[in-house]
Parts: structure tokens; sequence; C-alpha cells
């Protein structure tokens, strides 16, 4: 016997859990551990992209909730296949929006889940009723607002079932109405008949927690000519804590909020700059027009790697270059020791950075992110010098050309290349900034883009000078330029920029 009550059936189990109100970041670790280890998932067709995204590619994937525009699978047909599957002995977990308890038809699942004698386990999740409120600045309850907080669907087919309408206009404490966007000109009705004053507080919240949100606040007077563009699902807030908007309105007057961002960066190098776009409130739209790979032949890296102690200097140019020298330098059986003798030199702060967690700090970083920028601060004289650059095959010979000149043997490593990769530009839409982290995602962007009109209304972001160069080459101004080569700093000048306008 288990924990429930019930003998598990072949080891199979159903987790009935709860995937938050919208933002991916809502979800709890153990939502997050159990769609990683689930052998079935059985999704409502709302629950966020992110989170299904995470569901390893061995699970199984099913969809049984709500799409807009397809049927939705008949509920006894989903409690059938739950049971069915965890017959088969498999983890299946059932991931429904919000809290499976709140409306989410959680409590039905596990009743059949019991009769079948399945095991199982409930999962909570942030309610969107709770969830909602708190993004609009809401506080559902407040010592001197609220005392109590009510739940309540406003899907009532039968408007005499059910709600007990006198009740509830007589609550001085909050009511959240979820499932009622379509019944509000009769959710505000039955209140004022039954003595809710026309000056009562409401509050609507459309896709709360996304970075679509929309709160529309009035009365119960004038919230239904206020409201009447409110796209679903949207949440009904009735109470005096609704005038606290006013003041707590945290998220969606976040600085970039209701902004479409684009990243021209490589996927895998850009989850630092989607993070702090986001904390900043805007919507990233990933549009990554390179791919990092090895280079076509490790030779000349592997020559550079082989003599490493001849060099006086070693040059990186990027961290992809830091990131692919260690790599091969491990796969070589050697490590950061071998660099003892040489000097080290990088551009750019974040490529100090990754030599700096490797143990290794630079002996020179210029203060701007271009490698001709190191030209003042090496020697004049270069005779008797050996350098090894580190970098891209795609890369501008300047500084080796120049070392070249000063009398210096320079050997160029080719650590990794740099792919032009298609994205499908469907979401290049609205846009309303367009961020660039290097001269390759700038000039592979102008030219994948379908309709350079797409960005003449749109910021351009840059993150250093080769990078607005390369802008300007494609008879642009950048609009901003990030004072240090990080993304930290590009994400800073973006909201200078922005408040300035503001
Ligand atoms: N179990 C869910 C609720 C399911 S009922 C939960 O705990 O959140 C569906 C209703 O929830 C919708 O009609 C709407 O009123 C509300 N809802 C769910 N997600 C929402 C969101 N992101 N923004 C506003 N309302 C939401």
């Amino acid at each position: 016997m288990t924990a429930n009550g019930h003998r598990p059936t072949a080891n199979g189990k159903v987790f009935l859990v709860g995937a938050g109100p919208g933002d991916p970041n809502l979800l709890t670790v153990r939502a997050a551990e159990l769609i990683a280890s689930a052998d079935v998932v059985a999704t409502d067709a709302l629950v966020a992209p992110e989170i299904i995204a995470r569901i390893p590619k061995s699970a199984e994937i099913i969809f049984v909730g709500k799409r807009s525009g397809a049927h939705s699978v008949p509920q006894d047909q989903t409690n059938r296949l739950l049971i069915e599957k965890a017959r088969q002995g498999k983890r299946v977990v059932r991931l429904k929006g919000g809290d499976p308890f709140v409306f989410g038809r959680g409590g039905e699942e596990a009743e059949e889940l019991a009769a079948a004698s399945i095991d199982f386990e409930i999962v909570p999740g942030i309610s969107s009723a709770i969830a909602g409120p708190a993004y609009a600045g809401i506080p559902v309850t407040h010592r001197s607002h609220a005392t109590s907080v009510t739940l309540v669907t406003g899907h009532e087919s039968d408007e005499t079932t059910g709600v007990d309408w006198q009740a509830l206009a007589r609550l001085s404490g909050t009511i959240v109405f979820l499932m009622g966007v379509g019944n509000l000109p009769m959710i505000v009705r039955k209140l004022r008949e039954n003595g809710a004053p026309a000056s009562r507080p409401i509050a609507l919240i459309s896709k709360a927690t996304t970075t679509q949100q929309r709160t529309v606040t009035g009365t119960l007077e004038n919230i239904e000519q206020r409201a009447a563009d409110i796209a679903t699902p949207a949440l009904i807030v009735v109470g005096g804590v609704v005038q606290l908007h006013d003041a707590i309105n945290w998220f969606e007057s976040k600085p970039l909020f209701g902004k479409r961002v684009v990243v021209t960066r490589a996927r895998e190098q850009a989850s630092e700059l989607k993070r702090l776009l986001e904390e900043a409130g805007a919507e990233v739209v990933q549009f990554p027009t390179i791919e990092i790979v090895p280079p076509t032949s490790f030779d000349s890296l592997d020559g550079v790697i082989a003599a490493i102690g001849d060099y006086q200097w070693l040059i990186f140019t990027s961290s992809n270059g830091v990131d692919f020298f260690f790599d091969r330098l491990r796969h070589h059986g050697k490590d950061a020791r071998c660099l003892a003798g040489v000097m080290v030199a990088a551009v750019g702060e974040s490529t100090a950075n990754d030599l700096r967690l490797r143990g290794i700090d630079p002996d020179l970083v210029p203060a701007k992110f271009q490698s001709t920028a190191l030209l003042p601060l090496l020697d004049e004289n270069q005779k008797g010098i050996r350098t090894a650059v580190v970098r891209a095959a795609q890369g501008r010979d300047e500084l080796i050309d120049e070392l070249r000149r000063r009398g210096g043997a320079v050997d160029l490593a080719i650590a990794y290349e740099t792919k032009r990769v298609t994205a499908a530009a469907a979401d290049l839409h609205d846009i309303d900034i367009v961020t660039f982290t290097s001269g390759s995602t700038v000039d592979n962007f102008f030219e994948v883009v379908p309709d350079k009109k797409i960005v003449d209304r749109a910021m351009l972001a840059s993150i250093g000078p080769t990078t607005s160069e390369a802008i300007r080459r494609h008879g642009r101004e950048p609009h901003v330029e990030a004072e240090n080569a990080t993304v930290a700093a590009l994400v800073a000048a973006i909201l200078d920029a922005c408040r300035v306008k503001s």
C-alpha cells in the first residue's frame, strides 16, 4: 500500500501537476523534476511553450485540453487515457494550467484514479487566481482592505444555480472570478441587484503573468465599457484591493514591458541576454542568425597548442574562442598550466571573465571590444615576439597584419566557425528593438530578414564599435552602443535609451 492508500499498479503512477499561471518561471521545482522524468505528459494546450520544451524527447506528449480552433478531448476520455498509461507501468504527468484543484477538474481526475486504484500524487501549482492579481499589483488580502478572498466560477450557464449572489454581494472581502469574462455583464448585474454599490472597485486582468498581460480597472458602474476589448484568458477581481493597483503595479510598468526585442545571437549563447531582457519586462523573440560550430580543421589550433611554450602572447578575441581553446587543450590531455609562461590578452569583458573562470587572469584587456584596440597597448617593435591569435575562421585581419608590420611573428589559431542559419522570419513582426552582439549577427540578420521595413521603426542596439560599424555598412545608424562589450552593458544601454525616450 502507498501513502495515499492505493495499491500501485505495475509501478505506474499519475502526477496531477500544476503548471502555473503563464510565466514559465513560475513552475514549481517539483513540477520541473517530474516533467524531466516523465514517460508520458498529458497537457492542456494552453501550458506555456517554454514548459512544453522541458519535456524530454523520449516522452510521449498528448494534448488533451482545450485548444483554440480545435476540439478538446472529453474529460472521460482523458481519465481513461491516464489510467491506461499508468497500467502500462508509465510515469504519467498530467499538466494543468495554474493549480490542478482550482477550477482545473483535478478533483474529478483524482477521484477516477482513486476508484481505479491507480497510484497518484497531486502537485499544487501557482494559481492564476492568486498570481494574476499579484502581477497586476493587487494583493488579494490586505489588512486595510480585505480579510477574505473568495474564488468563484464565472461560468454559470444557468444564472440561477450554484453561485450565491446574495452572499457574494454582501462580502466586503475580495472576489476573484475565473472563466467569467464572457459573463461580465451578468456578473456585474447580479452583484448590483443583490446590493453591491456601483462604486465597488473591479479589475480585469488579461493574460496574467505573461508579456501580454493587461489590467483594466474601474467600478461596477463603468467596467463593462472600459473592458470591452479585453482578451482571454482573463480574471475578474472585485473589491477594495483593486485600488492598490495604481501604487503597486510593478509588472506592467517594467521598463521594457510590452516591447518585442529580437535576439540575433546564436541560441547557445543567448541565455543571459534573454534573461536580462525578460527581467526588464521584454518579450524576447529569438532569431538566431548564426550558429557556433567546430572549425572544419583543427590544424592551426593544434599547431599553436603543440608549440604553446614558444609564444610570448596569446590573444583571445571572444568567449567562444576561449571555450573551444580549452576544450581542445583537454582533448590533448593538457590544461591551463601550459599557459604558465605566456602573456594573455582578452578582447572584451566577457572574454576576460571567461578566462578568469578558468583560472587565467588576462594581462591585457583593452577598454573597447575591438581587437584593434589592443594595438596601442602592444609594443611598437614586435621583432622577436611570437603571438598567437585565437578566433573564428571568419574574423578581421587588421590586428594580425599590423603586428606583422611591426616585425612580429603571428599565427592564427582557428578555434571555431560561425555558420549562418536561417531562422523562421514569421515572428519578426511588431519589432521594437533588435540586439546585435557581433558583426556577423548584423550581416546575417540583414541578409536573412525578408523585408527591411521590419526594422525601420525599431531601435538598433549594438554591443560595441565593430558591431556598430557593421550596422553602418548596412546603411543604418545604431541607436545605442554598450559601454563595454557585455550583454549586461548592452541591456543597460537599452534601458537608458528607453528612459530618455519616455
Ligand atoms: N487551474 C487554473 C484555472 C483553470 S480555469 C488556475 O489555477 O489558474 C481557467 C480560467 O483561469 C480562465 O478562464 C481564466 O479566468 C483563468 N486564467 C488562467 N490562466 C490565466 C491567465 N494567465 N490570465 C488570466 N486568467 C487566467
